[in-house]
């Protein structure tokens, strides 16, 4: 279903859910203080405007209100963040995405209303330490601070063998929520699903059960 954005900020991180929401199909209002990105962005957006996200009558006249999600993605300027955002609660837009820039950012933001706040650098920083210490593990996604969702190349350990053989959830505490087989994807498999080697199972579990399992059950 096609949903309407709007991006506010086309800096690194606005400027690739911008262009990857675009591709998409979705549409996406891309908003820019500065010319030259709104520009760039002609292309990658269904609509681009220079506008200052930080003056109310600007984001009404833009009809924000009608956004479904509006991704606040304004970089260094702590403060212009945290007044558009506040904005567009107040406008009552539904779903407030804001980049956060450090904690004191991600306390306000939080106060004000904000829906979702995400540290892109920490985050891909965790996921990135996580492939580097284990060469099984090809993703990571933090869900809290003791729930993760992994995903881990199957090895000859457990190849050949069904998921009701492994029995990974009463072994470990973790459950398979899918498979991918080269371009396929098996979607929550069936106990006599046979796994293979190379296939990539992606488990959700609490991190030291995901641990467990990646040490010594694949
Ligand atoms: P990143 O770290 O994601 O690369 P940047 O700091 O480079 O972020 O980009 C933030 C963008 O937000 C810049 O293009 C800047 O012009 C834009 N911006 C800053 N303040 C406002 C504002 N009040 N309204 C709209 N856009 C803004």
């Amino acid at each position: 279903m096609k949903k309407q954005f709007a991006v506010v900020g086309l800096g690194r991180f606005g400027g690739s859910v911008c262009k990857e929401l675009y591709s998409m199909g979705h549409e996406v209002l891309a908003i820019d203080t500065n010319e030259d990105r709104v520009h760039d962005f002609a292309n990658f957006s269904t609509h681009a405007v220079v506008a200052n996200a930080t003056d109310e009558n600007t984001l009404l006249s833009l009809g924000i209100r009608n956004f479904e999600y509006v991704i606040v993605a304004i970089g260094d300027n702590i403060q212009a963040s945290i007044l558009c955002t506040l904005l567009l609660k107040e406008l009552n837009v539904k779903h407030v995405w804001v980049k956060a820039q450090n904690n004191y950012h991600h306390k306000v933001v939080e106060k004000i209303g904000a829906d979702r706040i995400i540290h892109p650098e920490k985050d891909m920083g965790v996921r990135i330490a996580h492939y580097l210490v284990s060469e099984k593990i090809i993703d990571y996604i933090e869900l809290s601070p003791d729930y993760s969702i992994m995903e881990l190349i199957a090895s000859h350990k457990v190849a050949n063998k069904t998921i009701q053989k492994l029995d990974i959830r009463a072994k470990y505490g973790c459950t398979i929520l899918g498979i991918k087989r080269g371009e396929d994807v098996i979607i929550t498999p069936f106990p006599d699903q046979l796994i293979l080697e190379k296939d990539i199972l992606i488990l959700i579990g609490h991190n030291n059960d995901l641990k467990k399992f990646e040490e010594e059950g694949i």
